[in-house]
């Protein structure tokens, strides 16, 4: 059988040995093989190859030529491997060319007829090479991973506030104006001392929307406040994907440890200072609980409902399955419990006239503030321009009655949410139509549980709860000390 001998030593393969003495032993074990089969060896191809590139490869090309040309009948290298390297295409063009000339592949292993679309062998080629190519792809996606997150390049999807682009070659974010201003705005009122859902509140009445969502949610702005990206930094490995086996599908992320982080200095731009995401990330650390159960239940007159009967400090405890909670003495058996939402109603209910006599004197203009006022101004002034085109729209007919009513409806409570937002700012000198005699009062609206119980235990010394089971039913009393009176 009239045989071509195709040799190929690729450069970065035993590094210890020299290119002649690979060449020459694969050179010897081929003419032994081919006696042993009684091959008449036509021509010899040589070379060694620096890349997986079969244009690189100038011997390929030349064999390939001769095959198709029909100068053999078989084609003897080493090993599979040794013949088909290079992209997948490039594989399909070497399979194809043999298969179409009807050249066998002779290895000193096996000989494998490519004419036959059923033989085994051709099939287990096919699975080599795309085993192979593969193995190869995620190697090589995982070595560019690594380099690119080295480089401070970013991979992933853009973080809201940015949209990716690239620098050179490297892929990498920029700013995106109008996303970045509510990003730096979350983090500013965060250390300011806002809570999360106020914060979404506020982001949702400016039209803001996440990427993958319609509203913003105290967790989507938890996210944001904990993600780094944001001070210009890349951290690569900061989770790995566990395939699920079984029923459920899809994977699982999993969160892995700080010391397997790689954390580089990203070619992105900063949102946020560094400062600025030390101070969110202190304030997050201070009210994180070290027991997390669900939800947690955060008791706004904590440290101040004191048992009449025994003057032992109540609790606030959730109750099994169900929202909400209940105030129960420490002691075993010394009083009935009774509904936390019912007591606090009925304490802010008595507190609160005195809350209104407490004035208070306008701060100086918070920039936190101002700024928000500017998102929020700049809001209003885009639904404007909604409403007037919605109007257009309807009646060049564009839209249809119903879908002008449905869209107008949305515009409304969009506006409604913007409202309530705008009434929330501080007057400030120059917007006299919102100035108005603040008081204590004011400070209650919007409050995380955290700053009312600021504010109880300012005016409060302690309150004194009677709870009761009668003959005639359960009753609750409470009776309120406070630290000083309001008039003086
Ligand atoms: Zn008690």
């Amino acid at each position: 059988m009239k045989t071509c001998m195709y040799l190929r030593k690729s450069r970065a393969e035993d590094l210890s040995d020299s290119t002649g003495d690979t060449l020459r032993r694969h050179r010897e074990t081929l003419e032994e093989t081919a006696r042993a089969m009684q091959l008449t060896i036509c021509g010899v191809y040589e070379e060694v190859v620096s890349g997986e590139d079969l244009y690189a490869r100038p011997e390929m090309l030349r064999l390939l030529r001769d095959v198709k040309d029909g100068v053999c009948e078989a084609v003897l290298c080493m090993d599979i491997d040794r013949l088909g390297r290079g992209t997948m295409s490039q594989q399909g063009v070497i399979l194809e060319t043999f298969k179409e000339a009807g050249v066998r592949i002779i290895t000193p292993q096996k000989t494998y007829d490519l004419r036959d679309e059923m033989d085994e062998d051709y099939t287990e080629l096919q699975t080599f090479f795309a085993r192979k190519e593969l193995k190869l792809i995620k190697k090589r996606m995982r070595r560019g991973v690594e380099r690119t997150a080295a480089d401070g390049g970013y991979l992933a999807n853009a973080p809201y506030g940015y949209e990716k682009t690239r620098a050179g070659r490297l892929p990498t974010l920029k700013i995106r104006e109008d996303e970045a201003a509510y990003v730096r705005q979350m983090f500013l009122s965060y250390a300011n001392g806002e809570g999360t859902p106020a914060i979404a509140a506020f982001l949702n009445a400016c039209g803001a929307h996440p990427r993958r969502s319609e509203a913003f949610t105290r967790g989507a702005v938890m996210n944001i406040l904990r993600n780094p990206v944001y001070t210009g930094t890349v951290i690569w490995n900061r989770r790995r994907f566990l395939r699920s086996g079984g029923q459920s599908p899809g994977c699982r992320k999993i969160e892995n440890n700080r010391e397997q982080w790689v954390v580089t200095h990203g070619k992105h731009p900063a949102i946020v200072t560094q400062e600025l995401f030390d101070r969110v990330q202190a304030r997050m650390r201070a009210r994180s609980k070290p027991s997390g159960t669900g939800r947690e239940l955060v008791n706004p007159f904590a440290g101040l409902i004191r048992c009449a009967n025994c003057g032992g400090l109540m609790q606030l405890r959730p109750r099994a399955n169900r929202p909400g909670g209940y105030l129960l003495c420490e002691r075993a058996g010394c009083c009935p419990s009774c509904d936390f939402s019912d007591a606090a109603d009925t304490l802010r209910n008595a507190l609160r006239p005195l809350l209104r006599r407490i004035p208070i004197q306008p701060a100086a203009p918070d920039p936190c503030d101002q700024k928000r006022e500017y998102l929020l101004l700049k809001a209003e002034k885009r639904l404007r321009t909604q409403e007037g085109r919605l109007c257009t729209l309807l009646e060049s007919g564009i839209y249809s009655p119903a879908l002008y009513e449905e869209r107008r409806r949305i515009l409304l409570a969009q506006r409604e949410k913007l409202s309530e937002q705008l009434c929330r700012l501080p007057a400030a000198p120059d917007n006299p139509q919102r100035t108005k005699d603040f008081t204590a009062e004011d400070a209650l609206d919007g409050a995380s549980p955290a700053e009312e119980n600021r504010l109880w235990r300012l005016l409060v010394r302690s309150i004194l709860c009677r709870s009761e089971r009668g003959p005639d039913g359960h009753h609750v009393s409470f009776e309120i000390q406070l630290r000083c009176s309001p008039d003086v």
